[in-house]
């Protein structure tokens, strides 16, 4: 099932995932048992709505911080525990996944300023809005309440110094200022799985079963976190030319996709440099080869389906930005050319899995280049 798409805001398409109707079912009777009217179910529904107005905005503060820095967000996602902003990736500069990470909380701190503002200027009475829901049901007052109550619970419960929450992110930024990048991951990770062991030991001994599986969240989301930095940490210091696969198979322009196919069979390769002499001319990865088989034929040139455009990487490249590179433009390998622009091999994930597995096992098997 597809998600559906309310709403574009600056190029970001706002969806809501497939089971998000479920929230508002959910919501329309949880309200609707306690208060035991249909009114209650309707003011249920319309809490709920106006917290996910809420979750939105927050995800549009990451949004459009992300956006300032010239990192691309694919889309809003609304799910019935919340929302996600996709962003192309979280950036390394402390400074800029701090303000992108503190800017969700920071566009709920935002609109609790003004909600409170217009308590003050128009005397709206807050209430503890279970209260107002027990005894009258669907009235603005008390939804005014209950989203001026749940917001400030938003940015709070965000801030969380815990890794996947935006605290945790605010966090890892803070120490990154001052430390390295993995060092300050682990330490923030720790700090994470800490919090979620106490919020759990508190949970079990108080028969909050929601707030143990926040904490499993938590804890696994911090570990995730640190492995995955820890990963892409071990490659950097290493250059492409100590992990790329120097013979490959070329394709020419005029090669067809059957021979490609051949090739692939025959040989395992997947990803297919298009050179002429030794200049690369193109590049065909498997899905666009499979793509172009199913939609032209096997007797196509290579040069009608090649991507002309594919920028290569340098013997020189740092095996880490490579990594960094492969992950934004979803791609499995990247051409290597030379500073002359001799075609010279491919870069692969596997090369860079090689790699890491070699340099995990035997640490001085190959030198690390230091970077500046
Ligand atoms: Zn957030």
């Amino acid at each position: 099932m597809n998600s559906l798409k309310i709403l574009t805001v600056r190029g970001i398409d706002i969806r809501l995932h497939p089971t998000f109707p479920l929230i508002l079912l959910w919501a329309g009777l949880q309200f609707g048992l306690a208060g035991g009217s249909w009114a209650s179910a309707v003011f249920g529904v319309l809490a709920v709505t106006a917290l996910f107005v809420l979750v939105t905005l927050h995800e549009l503060g990451h949004s459009f911080a992300a956006q300032h820095y010239g990192v691309p967000v694919k889309q809003i996602v609304l799910t019935p525990i919340g929302g996600v902003a996709q962003l192309d990736h979280i950036p390394e500069k402390p400074i800029q996944e701090f303000v992108i990470a503190i800017a969700g909380p920071a566009v709920n701190f935002m609109i609790a300023i003004m909600m409170g503002m217009a308590v003050w200027g128009f005397g709206i009475e807050i209430s503890n809005p279970l209260f107002a829901l027990s005894i009258g049901g669907l009235s603005w007052a008390a939804l005014f309440s209950y989203v001026f109550v749940y917001n400030i619970f938003l940015a709070l419960f965000n801030l969380l110094p815990a890794f996947p929450m935006d605290g945790g992110r605010v966090l890892r930024a803070l120490l990154a200022m001052r430390l390295d990048y993995v060092r300050a991951t682990d330490i923030a990770a720790a700090i994470g799985r800490g919090l979620a062991v106490l919020m759990g030991i508190y949970g079990l001994f108080n028969g909050g079963i929601f707030l143990v599986l926040i904490a499993v969240f938590i804890f696994t989301g911090a570990a995730q976190e640190a492995h995955m930095v820890r990963l892409r940490g071990t490659l950097r210091g290493y250059r492409v030319h100590q992990a790329f696969s120097p013979s490959v198979y070329r394709l020419t322009p005029y090669s067809n996709l059957q021979q490609a196919v051949n090739l692939m069979l025959s040989s395992g390769q997947s990803n297919f440099p298009v050179c002429q002499g030794d200049e690369l001319v193109g590049f065909v990865s498997q899905p666009q080869l499979m793509m172009a088989l199913r939609t032209r034929g096997p007797h196509t040139w290579v040069n009608m389906i090649m991507q002309r455009n594919v920028q290569p990487v340098s013997p020189l490249a740092d095996l880490y930005e490579v990594q960094q590179r492969l992950d934004r433009e979803g791609v499995d390998a990247l051409p290597v050319v030379s500073g002359d622009g001799r075609f010279l091999g491919i870069i692969t994930r596997q090369n860079m899995n090689d790699l890491r597995r070699l340099v995990t096992v035997a640490p001085n098997s190959l030198p690390k280049v230091q970077s500046a």
